[in-house]
């Protein structure tokens, strides 16, 4: 067992964005834990020589913040899971809100963390812009806890942040983890509405029966993450207790469960999307298909029960989701059958094409010399009587490959000049089924 450190704090102090950051950063793994409750999820930092298990716990619904559309059962499902995911902890990373301000909530949890009687690290999240720093974190010595101001979203202090968590765990003179000398594979996410064959796909990829099929309610519910081998990798689908969770829950809790799957996706490197080719591309598909374009999350879409469609018609079948594609044009389609097996054995080598995409970084110099023969090849439209200028582009750190324009005018730039641009770049820089972010800065 490695150490553990939790992470909490009420919702929406941006736990999640940390979780990921840190994740990111040091590359984790998420491994297999029977008998883990629920909707913590767990994710493996390696830091140097240092290892440790993270938890998100989701965010901490204390008694007084009853979200109306949460059923009190779910409220409290949460809350215990804060508390559980405390007493398991070797650590705490205690997160507020510096926009916000210190709340009641805040008060509350600090009290229950400090109870723990654990080291805590208590980070003041959301401070961007470090000229308001102080004003933005005085309050929170009130707390008598120590903190950082950090910035999860734009990176600010996280150095910082690895090193105090690294010395915390240190400290804790647990003994060292041995590293089993498998190769980190892929995290991969599985969407798709009930029933369209996301626990038979991934029964069918990991080839043996690891999940149970079908409606035995609770069969899985106690293992969140399935990590498997294969070809001297280690895989890890994310939160499979969310894929048959959603089959049997109600209305109210299906939204929070497509919301938690979408987090989801962001955790993982690649998005798995999976679609009953019976059904067809129903409005919820679409709906999920257009968010994750708009997040730009690496994903594939698996047009699954192919054996029940003859022969003849899935070409004619295949061309409807590639309609519902559009918007994407470069995500890989794949038609699978679960149950005869056909097309699973795409499905890693896909997600790690995607991944390797995803992985491409690629120097200023080259950037810019493709960014002239772009251009050059095709000036920007006349917009407003003006031209739009490129001094010069960049590669910025994200976990796609994004690309900053610093321009004269960002609003003379065209959404199909935009198109122009992510197309030819993908062409130069062999980015085929990956998601291009094009960004653009205006310096006036
Ligand atoms: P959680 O509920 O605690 O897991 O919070 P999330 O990580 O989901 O974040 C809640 C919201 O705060 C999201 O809209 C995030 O984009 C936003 N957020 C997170 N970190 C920062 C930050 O450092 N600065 C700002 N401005 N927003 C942030
Ligand atoms: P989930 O809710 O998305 O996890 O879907 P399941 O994997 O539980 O599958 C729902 C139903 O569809 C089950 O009865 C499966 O046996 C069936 N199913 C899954 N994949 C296939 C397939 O490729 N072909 C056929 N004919 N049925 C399938």
């Amino acid at each position: 067992m490695l150490p553990i450190v939790a992470l909490v704090g009420r919702p929406n102090v941006g736990k999640s964005t940390l979780f990921n950051r840190l994740l990111r950063k040091s590359r984790s793994i998420t491994h297999d834990m029977p008998g883990v409750t629920r909707d913590r999820i767990y994710g493996e930092c390696i830091m140097g020589e240092t290892r440790f298990d993270l938890i998100d716990t989701g965010g901490m619904v204390l008694e007084s913040e009853a979200t109306p559309e949460l059923s009190k059962d779910f409220e409290d499902e949460i809350f215990e899971q804060a508390q559980e995911a405390i007493n398991e902890a070797n650590a705490i990373i205690f997160v507020v809100d510096g926009k916000e301000g210190l709340t009641p909530l805040d008060r509350q949890a600090a009290e229950f963390v400090r109870r723990s009687g654990k080291p805590v690290l208590m980070l003041v999240n959301k401070v961007d812009g470090s000229e308001f720093e102080a004003q933005m974190t005085a309050e929170f010595h009130e707390l008598g806890i120590e903190f950082l101001p950090v910035s999860a979203a734009h990176g600010y202090n996280l150095h910082e942040v690895r090193d105090r968590v690294r010395k915390y765990v240190r400290d804790l003179g647990l003994p060292e983890h041995e590293d089993d000398g498998v190769e980190k594979g892929l995290r991969l996410t599985m969407l798709g509405r009930p029933n369209a064959g996301k626990s038979s796909i991934i029964n069918a990829v990991i080839g043996k029966d690891r999940l149970i099929v079908s409606d035995v309610a609770g069969t899985t519910r106690d293992s969140i993450d399935v990590t498997f081998e294969k070809q001297g990798k280690r895989y890890t689908f994310v939160d499979t207790a969310g894929v048959r969770k959603r089959a049997n829950i109600q209305d109210h809790l299906e939204k929070i469960s497509v919301i938690r799957a979408l987090k989801n996706s962001k955790r993982s490197d690649v998005t798995i999307m999976t679609i009953d080719i019976t059904l067809g591309v129903g409005r919820q598909d679409k709906r999920l298909i257009d968010f994750l374009a708009k997040e730009k999350t690496p994903f594939i879409v698996v047009v699954n029960k192919a054996d029940l469609v003859p022969r003849n018609e899935t070409k004619q079948a295949l061309s409807l989701f590639e309609e519902a594609l559009r918007v994407v044009p470069h995500v890989p389609v794949v038609m699978t059958s679960a149950h005869k097996g056909v097309g699973i054995g795409k499905l890693l080598p896909l997600a790690e094409t995607l991944a390797q995409e995803c992985a491409t970084r690629v120097g200023t110099g080259e950037l810019n010399r493709i960014m002239q023969a772009v251009v050059e090849k095709l000036q920007p439209p006349v917009v407003k009587r003006k031209r739009a200028k490129f001094y010069y582009v960049t590669q910025a750190d994200e976990p796609i490959p994004t690309f900053v324009f610093f321009c004269n005018d960002h609003t003379l730039v065209r959404a199909s000049y935009v198109r122009y641009l992510e197309n030819q770049f993908r062409k130069m820089l062999g980015i085929k089924s990956a998601p291009v972010n094009i960004v653009f800065r205006s310096s006036h």
